[in-house]
């Protein structure tokens, strides 16, 4: 390579300063988002695969040969790994939300064709949106999959310790249910769903069952003693699992196995219909960079399944000496039994409000110490059973040799808040109610002043800087909690948007 020109290097000079001031991506400071394998010769390894393969277009692999090869390898690695047989085919997709609408899409259009291929006695079916079942721990990728695709979501409640009932789920099998998702664990609170009872139920009324394993599915594979959760199930059709989490590979990395291949056939997109070249699409984008893909075949060739098995049970240790600390903590617990190296942790409503600690403040006083954790607000479920706000800790391989810091900043932080009462936005609630602000469709300017006077995003954004946000994410969290879902999530959006917004000229 040829040394860069004064020019190009002030560029790359502003870049380093603009990233200086994310979250740390390795170290092990930030307890989601990122997964740190501690290892520094993957990512090394990770950008020069990258860099390789940067100039190609992944969208055509008969043009660019190396990017079937790559898929078709990282693809045979993820069905052995995943118990999947020689009529198990897959893709790779840019991520787990892509894998999540690519099993909707395909099981949407699966049921399509057997409606109109199908007896006649069903056709009436043909009038009516086919459902998505699927506990209400599902991760939200399957939400954004049913609206985009046209689908209804029937959300199951869990109980208190996030398992779903079997029967509940099972009772609301019908003729319209296109498909059935449980998760292998679930994102919140990560937990186990019972897959081979739902998978072998839902064989029997003929609905296809999709395993979410976009975050288990590459530590699950070396966790040890599980009963069956992968394609070694009968009755599971597909499954997820993200090479950009416990495959260490940088984001835009998936993968999706599906059963057989007349199922996987649904899940293309061709046309020939147009004056352009004819289009043939296993996944939503057209042209795509084979970066990552390149980087999680490299990681994945380099690590072996031994290489996998070492990183998981460092993920484990620490997950379990974690979860060890936390049930120790007076006034904090991790939520129900979690499997995998993910865990929630709530309140522990059995001690004394004076010993209690609220998880959101406890997760604002540990990022003061220096670890960022992950707040989830509270959420009530359609048979009104409400599940608590929890501060959620991915545990990666990096973690095991913070846990001696970790675990100061986490017995501190509780010690440093306990009795402190939850955040209450009841009266900013209030406000916004009597103001009749509830009810109102909102403008992006309304919206942008709500937040303004909720001290959210008050300034324009600078020239390095993004619109604030407050130091302290409990209110916000409590705020999105009571306010009515649309609501909340219109200011959301908002937030968001104006991150990305040029500064007024
Ligand atoms: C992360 C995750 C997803 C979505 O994946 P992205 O890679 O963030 O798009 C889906 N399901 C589960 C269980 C996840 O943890």
């Amino acid at each position: 390579m040829q040394p860069l020109s004064a020019e190009s290097q002030a560029i790359l000079e502003r870049l380093r300063r603009l990233r200086s001031a994310d979250a740390a991506t390795h170290g092990g400071r930030v307890l989601s988002y990122v997964y740190d394998s501690g290892l520094a010769e993957l990512d090394d390894l990770a950008t020069e695969a990258m860099r390789l393969v940067q100039p190609v277009n992944g969208l055509d692999p008969t043009v660019f040969p190396s990017v079937a090869t790559l898929e078709r390898e990282v693809v045979g690695f993820a069905r052995t790994v995943l118990h999947g047989d020689d009529d198990t085919v897959g893709t790779v997709t840019s991520g787990g939300t892509e894998s999540c609408m690519l099993a909707v899409k395909t099981a949407r259009d699966v049921w399509a064709a057997a409606q109109i291929s199908g007896d006649p006695a069903t056709q009436p079916m043909l009038g009516l949106r086919p459902r998505v079942i699927a506990p209400s721990t599902v991760h939200a990728a399957f939400h954004k999959a049913a609206h985009y695709f046209g689908l209804d979501l029937d959300l199951v409640p869990v109980d208190a310790e996030g398992r779903v009932n079997v029967a509940d789920l099972v009772a609301r099998f019908g003729p319209d249910v296109a498909l059935v998702v449980v998760s292998a664990p679930s994102y919140p609170f990560g937990t186990l769903d019972p897959i081979e009872e739902v998978a072998s139920a839902a064989a029997r009324y003929g609905i296809p069952c999709h395993v979410d394993a976009c975050i288990g599915g590459f530590a699950l594979a070396w966790w040890g003693d599980l009963p069956p959760w992968d394609l070694a199930v009968p009755g599971v059709t597909s499954i997820s699992a993200d090479l950009h989490k416990y495959g260490y590979a940088p984001k835009g990395a998936s993968v999706l196995l599906q059963r057989d291949r007349d199922r996987q056939r649904q899940q293309f997109f061709a046309t020939a219909r147009w004056p352009g070249y004819p289009v043939v699409n296993p996944t939503l984008l057209g042209s795509k960079s084979a970066g990552a893909l390149a980087a999680a075949w490299a990681i994945v060739q380099r690590l072996g399944s031994d290489g996998f098995a070492d990183l998981v049970a460092s993920c484990r240790r620490s997950t379990e000496q974690l979860h060890t600390l936390i049930d120790g903590t007076v006034g904090l617990r991790v939520v129900g039994s979690p499997t995998g190296p993910l865990i929630a942790v709530e309140s522990d409503t059995s001690a004394s409000k004076r010993s209690r600690v609220d998880p959101h403040h406890w997760a604002d006083r540990v990022a003061e110490l220096g670890f960022t954790l992950q707040m989830q607000p509270g959420f009530t479920q359609s048979n009104g059973f409400a599940l608590p706000r929890t501060t959620h800790l991915t545990i990666t391989p990096v973690t095991e040799r913070m846990l001696p810091e970790l675990s100061a900043a986490l017995t501190r932080a509780a010690d440093d808040v306990r009795g402190k009462a939850p955040a209450n936005p009841r009266f900013a609630v209030q406000v916004l109610r009597l103001s009749g602000a509830l009810g109102r469709e909102l403008t992006a300017d309304k919206a942008f002043a709500l937040l303004t006077r909720f001290g959210i995003g008050a300034s324009a954004s600078t020239d390095d800087a993004s619109t604030p946000l407050p130091s302290k994410m409990a209110p916000l969290m409590a705020l999105v909690e009571q306010l009515p879902a649309e609501f909340a999530e219109r200011l959301l959006i908002e937030v968001l948007a104006r991150q990305a917004e040029p500064a007024s000229s």
